[in-house]
């Protein structure tokens, strides 16, 4: 995880004119630039529209530097060292002229250490500048300081009224572990609203706060917050693909690694649609009781320049604070398909593709992906290389013995006593059906029953079954080239063993 206090040291003693600091979160980049002043002694200084230039510390502003202009001429004129933040400037860099001043005054901030500091969650800086400016991403807030802004909400509610705090120590760990994944200002306006409401910190705000991260994870759309409501249990066959994951339950524990063990990085669950790739990923995370999240593969690519890195780089970054945890990349062919050369979008798709293997290669954080795929034709063979996943697993149609399983699970799901059903000729029937397939027929023939006013039978189940025409049937050619490919290259996800 990056360090941004050493970081952004390192960017001015390298004598980087300009730093932009990824970050909406002003009061944070001001303490870290204070920090960071104090560390390099060097002045501090501020700018903005309305308060002028001053130094840190300083309520009165400097006479000059009133204006961006005025403030920039300052900066320039300055024949010492210093740390300047110039706030909301990003909001102007598309006008040549600013950025004609920033670039003069690029070589004489580089002749002694002089840095202007521009931070904002949507800065673009123009090609012109881009030698002369680096980037900077603040990193989620950690444990430690999760739990310290947690208090300092209580206190700062607690003046002139009465903050009840009602938590066991397990739950205030829940409350902080819950927190994790938002940043510094997110988690503090979730823990806000949370007290806000009856002026207390209790165990329900546990899940008022999952509720509010699940909001914030999913405002940039590309990652989803995915409440887990099955476990291995439900899953009817796969049991290659269960007991591998089944051995794998603690490895991404602290004790692991104590033992020595690797932390498993992953698996892609390639196969035919509907047979319960995403299931098993949801039912990993129940078994591991792990959070689970989902990262659309397709909804990376946004239509507006420099958003679709910026989603990938949130996603990630919420993803590896918000270890250990699973993350799911559904159909991760199409985080590749966007643009299949480098001229059709601008080398857009190479560099998504280019982040994310550099990410599945050298992510610290106890990430365990699990990407599904429907079609290996778009998957480029770097992904697959060793090192980035633990093993393919292909998971077919059912055979007879696992879709007996997968009726039992659904019977069973509905109130239905499974022995009271001829599973075998249900099996029979179904040959070619997918999970979700059978489960369709055991819904339809709900349905049918309730409408005659019987209970389902085994009768009402085949009838529904007679009348559907498989995805197998329709799609004959596709499953057969998915099979072929996968004979030897992965490990059937049904079978005994892996
Ligand atoms: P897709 O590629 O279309 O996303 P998928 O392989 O991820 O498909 P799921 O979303 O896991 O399939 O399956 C859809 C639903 O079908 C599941 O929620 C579950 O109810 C049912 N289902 C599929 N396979 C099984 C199974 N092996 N056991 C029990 N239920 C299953």
């Amino acid at each position: 995880m990056i360090d941004a206090r050493k970081e952004l040291q390192l960017l001015i003693r390298s004598r980087y004119p300009f730093v932009a600091i990824h970050s909406a979160d002003e009061a944070r980049v001001e303490a870290l630039l204070d920090k960071v002043a104090r560390e390099e002694d060097l002045p501090l200084l501020i700018w903005s529209s309305t308060r002028g230039m001053r130094r840190s510390g300083m309520l009165v502003a400097s006479t000059r530097g009133r204006t961006l202009d005025d403030a920039l001429q300052e900066a320039k004129a300055k024949s010492s060292e210093a740390l300047f933040f110039f706030k909301d400037i990003h909001t102007h860099l598309q006008q040549a002229e600013l950025v004609r001043r920033l670039l003069d005054i690029a070589a004489y901030f580089r002749a002694d250490r002089r840095t202007l500091v521009m931070a904002g969650a949507d800065i673009e800086i123009p090609k012109a500048l881009d030698h002369h400016c680096a980037s900077l991403r603040l990193p989620m807030p950690t444990d430690e300081e999760l739990k310290r802004l947690a208090w300092r909400v209580v206190h700062d509610f607690s003046h002139g009224q009465d903050v009840e705090i009602d938590m066991s120590s397990t739950s205030f760990v829940r409350l902080i572990d819950s927190l994790k994944g938002l940043s510094h200002l997110e988690a503090e306006r979730a823990l806000c609203r949370a007290v806000a409401d009856d002026l207390k910190l209790s165990e329900d705000d546990v899940e008022q706060v999952i509720r509010i991260k699940k909001e914030v994870l999913e405002e940039g759309g590309v990652l989803e917050y995915v409440p887990v409501d099955v476990g291995p249990e439900d899953i009817g066959g796969l049991d290659a693909l269960k007991s591998w994951l089944a051995v794998r339950r603690d490895a991404l524990t602290d004790k692991a690694r104590a033992f020595g063990l690797p932390a498993p990085k992953g698996v892609i669950l390639l196969g035919v649609q509907g047979c319960g790739k995403s299931l098993a990923a949801k039912a990993a995370a129940a078994d591991w009781d792990m959070p689970l999240l989902r990262l659309e593969a397709g909804r990376i690519y946004d239509k507006y320049i420099g958003e679709s890195d910026k989603n990938l780089e949130r996603a990630l970054d919420a993803a590896e604070h918000m270890a250990p945890c699973i993350l799911m990349i559904d159909e991760i062919e199409k985080a590749f398909a966007y643009g299949r050369s480098a001229d059709s979008d601008g080398g857009l798709s190479q560099r998504i593709f280019g982040r994310l293997l550099t990410w599945l290669q050298d992510r610290t954080a106890p990430v365990f992906l699990v990407a599904t795929c429907n079609d290996v034709t778009q998957l480029p063979p770097e992904l697959m290389r060793k090192g980035r996943f633990d093993e393919i697993f292909f998971v077919d149609l059912p055979d007879p013995g696992e879709r007996q399983a997968i009726f039992r699970v659904h019977l069973a799901a509905r109130d239905r006593d499974p022995a009271r059903f001829d599973l075998d000729a249900l099996a029979q029937a179904t040959d070619g059906f997918s999970g979700a397939e059978i489960e369709q027929a055991i819904v339809a023939g709900l349905y049918a029953a309730f409408a005659q006013e019987e209970d389902l039978t085994t009768a009402t189940i085949l009838a529904e079954v007679e009348a559907t025409q498989p995805l197998s049937v329709t799609r004959r050619e596709e499953i057969t080239a998915l099979r072929t490919w996968a004979e030897g290259r992965a490990v059937p996800a049904s079978g005994s063993d892996a």
